[in-house]
């Protein structure tokens, strides 16, 4: 059976106490490769690589570091279909979402950050006659990065790709639940020559490998996405050390439809923001509040579009909802879904594990599920559940709508679905979440601060934000009188 592999100090490695776990491949239940079941001595071995690698990478030319960049991305679009079948056999997506987004964007990761740090530049500040002020930006030395599973090689590229070429060196750590486009990226790391401890990927479970990244004396920054609960421990664990920390967490995302909306884009969208890599991205929509003169209508369609999914086999170009991430996952997800049943709200589609047969008969199957009936209150309305189930809410006034959106502990993101784009702006301004698009979804200008408010965010990503977040910011201030 194929071993995924440690990263460290630019050698392939299995994990010093020759553990490993099980990789299960979630459309089958089966394993089908193992993964290293690291522990702390291989993260001090990864950091010390990286100590050593930080003097000379991080005095190599930004235009070098940026040429790195560029021949990692260039060999991501190479090998687009081997990255786009190990993630999601890996991770139960259909490939139409990892070939479409995951991959491309992990490719533009590096791109994107490329570009930013060709013009990324200080500041400089002249105070009358009497100063002139300069402000530098230097790497920080060895951060930790640590991503979740639903975006395996996206987010893990996110994170990876402004640390390095802002020249820090870096210690990374992808979900144990979905390595292996990881171990694809450490492979790549090594064809296109980036010099040894520059990048090093430590596989394995989050309090075995991840806490002794996070704590680790050397590290000097964090940049963690992944549960709100996980962001908590990792936030309190290194409180007092003060290193910079930058935490992307859970949502409970509201999707908002007005009355007068493109209706057939707002459904149409919904059943995406709803639905898209079985409910399990950050940004889906799983709250949907309709506003009552079109409440019946926009249902009826929903419910109609979400039955015409197709659910099957990931591997196939025609399949749009695969399996969710694991057994676990699974039974998380059921669990809410008996709750709303408990509180005896009405299962408008869905509801029960999807049968596939043959192979697929031990997959961790859900069907997409749409519910009504429940108070915004509601444990289902309030908590984060992460798979295919988003509930129906009808609402009156743009009050009574905020009020609901914004009692969640979350802030991460929001959808407005109106032709008026005064309510547009107004209603923008007033959800307590990071980021909000009216009359569109996922769309994002990777220029632009990512992130979420209240308990989905600390910290911002993207854009020049990541550059500054990775480096060490220097005022200077020179008298000149
Ligand atoms: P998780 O918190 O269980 O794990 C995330 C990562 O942290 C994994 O690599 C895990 O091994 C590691 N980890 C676990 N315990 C740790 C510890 N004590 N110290 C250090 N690392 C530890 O999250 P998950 O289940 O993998 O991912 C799903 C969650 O991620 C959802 O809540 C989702 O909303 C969130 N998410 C947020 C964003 C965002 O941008 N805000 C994006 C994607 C996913």
């Amino acid at each position: 059976m194929k071993k995924i592999l440690n990263y460290i100090n630019g050698e392939l490695k299995e994990p010093k106490n020759k553990k490993f776990l099980d990789n299960v491949n979630p459309a089958t239940g089966q394993v089908y490769s193992l993964v290293p079941d690291s522990s702390e001595a291989d993260v001090s071995e990864a950091v010390a690589a990286a100590e050593q690698a930080f003097p000379a990478w991080s005095q190599t030319s930004v235009e070098t570091r940026v040429r790195f960049m560029r021949k990692i991305a260039d060999k991501i679009q190479e090998k687009h279909d081997a990255l786009t079948l190990a993630e999601s056999i890996d991770s139960g997506k259909p490939v139409s979402v990892s070939g479409t987004v995951d991959i491309p964007r992990s490719k533009t990761n590096f791109e994107f950050f490329a570009d930013a740090m060709t013009q990324f530049h200080g500041e400089t500040f002249q105070t009358d006659t009497r100063a002139l002020n300069y402000v530098t930006y230097s790497p920080l030395g060895v951060v930790a990065c640590i991503s979740p599973w639903n975006l395996p090689l996206y987010l893990f590229t996110w994170k990876i790709a402004p640390a390095l070429v802002a020249g820090n060196t870096v210690v990374a750590k992808p979900s144990e639940l979905t390595p292996m486009t990881a171990f694809l990226l450490s492979e790549i790391a090594i064809e296109v020559g980036l010099p040894k401890g520059v990048l090093n990927i430590i596989h394995g479970r989050g309090p075995e490998v991840g806490a002794p990244m996070v704590n680790h004396p050397s590290i000097k920054a964090v940049s963690f996405t992944g549960s709100t609960a996980t962001g908590r421990h990792i936030a309190q664990s290194i409180a007092g050390s003060f290193k910079k920390i930058s935490l992307e967490m859970g949502g409970k995302n509201a999707n908002i439809v007005f009355a007068d909306c493109d209706f057939n884009k707002a459904v149409e969208t919904t059943v995406r923001s709803s639905f898209s890599n079985q409910g399990q991205i950050c940004l889906c929509g799983s709250r949907i509040f309709v506003e009552k003169s079109i409440y019946e209508k926009f249902k009826a369609a929903l419910v109609e579009k979400t039955l015409q999914l197709k659910q099957g086999d990931p591997l196939k170009p025609e399949t749009q909802q695969g399996a969710v991430v694991s057994k676990d996952h699974q039974d998380k997800v059921f669990s809410y879904i008996e709750h709303a049943k408990g509180e005896k709200a009405t299962i408008l589609c869905g509801g029960k594990k999807a049968e596939m047969g043959g192979e697929f008969a031990g997959g961790y199957y859900i069907q997409p599920t749409l519910i009504e009936g429940l108070s915004y209150q509601s444990k289902v309305n309030q908590e984060e559940i992460f798979g295919p189930v988003a509930t129906l809410t009808p609402f009156e006034s743009e009050d009574e709508v905020l009020k609901m959106v914004n009692s969640t502990k979350y802030g991460l993101a929001a959808s407005v679905w109106t032709q008026d784009l005064k309510r547009g702006h107004r209603i923008a301004q007033k959800i307590e979440s990071g980021i909000v698009w009216v009359n569109t979804w996922m769309l994002r200008d990777l220029r632009t601060p990512f992130g979420g408010v209240k308990e989905s965010g600390v910290g911002r990503e993207g854009g020049k934000h990541a550059l500054e977040f990775m480096s060490e910011v220097k005022n200077i201030c020179i008298g000149m009188e």
